[in-house]
């Protein structure tokens, strides 16, 4: 009678788990806690974040983030927080104190991203140097930007910063004190005209909000009741917790060689091959000068799964003496420049 009781109690456990053949990959079925922290906030200049062609930093992370909850919440067994619901300015160290408050799993600090001359663009995600927290940064950070990718953004890739204090950015130092996991999801250059354009489509922070909420639902392997999306099976490259830090690449590529193939003379181009490596880390953008490197062009998109491509250079009329100069940039922004080469059969006229 006693076991029969007991097998009774087992089946009415498993009937409120939800049955014995429809486990949810959450084994302890305690649910995910996500903290999002749309970043900046408050009055004052050095809480706006960036502020460019009539974005507002502060003002756009609390959509995403906003967009990123509500999706989110439409998975089972995941609950979730923002850091700030409001235009408030909180320190690092109190935003990552709330997610320690609700037993966070992870925090994703939204933001946006502009640079000193307005050079760069595409998404990047910051991780922790350091262990478990690499190894959770980098994984999710892979799924993200394969997200945003497909929303048609350049990626930049998933990068480590350490600065005096381990960590450089203090929402990830702070996080990872406090034994939380947590990266920096920089969506989009607000000051590129080629993140811009897209930034001025329709809906675009709902999108954002939608593929952030992707990544974390494919991360945790969540599934929705309610809207049929199944993560619980999803797989993901794993990534192995260094025992040291990992730096940040501070030197530019191995090499940057490039030979002027041909001058059509018709169309003024100059036919450019170009080969680089870097054993650190990806190569992301190209630029090249035909004034021997006084001016360069737009950052140009390198095809980082190959060590040599060719690409035409326009050689305006009137230039007497052209001089092609290129520069391979990794993604941590160092560049390595060239030598100058010729270009055979120019003629300047026409
Ligand atoms: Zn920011």
């Amino acid at each position: 009678m006693k076991r029969v009781l007991y097998s009774l109690l087992l089946i009415l456990m498993f009937s409120f788990l939800g049955g014995p053949y429809c486990f949810n990959s959450n084994a302890s079925n305690k649910p995910v806690v996500v903290v999002i922290d749309p970043g900046h906030g408050g009055i004052g200049d050095k809480n706006q974040g960036a502020q460019y062609n009539g974005f507002s930093e502060k003002e756009i992370t609390l959509q995403v983030a906003n967009a990123m909850k509500a999706e989110l919440e439409k998975y089972d067994d995941v609950v979730v927080y923002l850091t700030r619901s409001t235009d408030t300015n909180m320190t690092l160290e109190e935003r990552a104190a709330f997610a320690k408050s609700v037993n966070a799993d992870f925090v994703y600090s939204i933001h946006f991203n502009a640079s000193a001359n307005h050079e760069f663009y595409g998404s990047e995600v910051w991780t922790s140097a350091y262990g478990q927290f690499y190894k959770k940064g980098q994984e999710f950070g892979k799924i993200e930007s394969d997200e945003l990718g497909s929303l048609g953004l350049y990626q930049k890739g998933v990068k480590t910063r350490l600065g005096s204090k381990g960590d450089y950015y203090g929402i990830i130092r702070q996080s990872t004190v406090r034994n939380i996991p947590c990266v920096i999801i920089e969506h989009a250059y607000l000051d590129h005209m080629y993140d811009v354009q897209y930034l001025r489509t329709e809906n675009v922070m709902q999108k954002f909000g939608v593929a952030d909420a992707t990544a974390v639902a494919k991360y945790f392997k969540l599934k929705s009741s309610s809207t049929g999306a199944d993560y619980s099976t999803y797989n993901y490259s794993s990534v192995k917790a260094p025992s040291n830090a990992v730096p940040q690449d501070q030197s530019g590529p191995d090499y940057c060689n490039i030979q002027v193939v041909t001058f059509d003379a018709a169309s003024r181009n100059a036919l450019v091959s170009m080969s680089t490596k870097d054993s650190q880390s990806d190569v992301i953008y190209f630029a090249y000068s035909y004034d021997g490197g006084n001016t360069f062009s737009l950052l140009q998109m390198w095809d980082r799964t190959k060590e040599t491509q060719s690409f035409n250079v326009f050689i305006p009329k009137g230039i007497t003496d052209p001089q092609i100069v290129c520069r391979a940039y990794n993604c941590y922004e160092r560049f390595t420049q060239s030598e100058a080469a010729n270009v055979p059969n120019y003629s300047y006229q026409n």
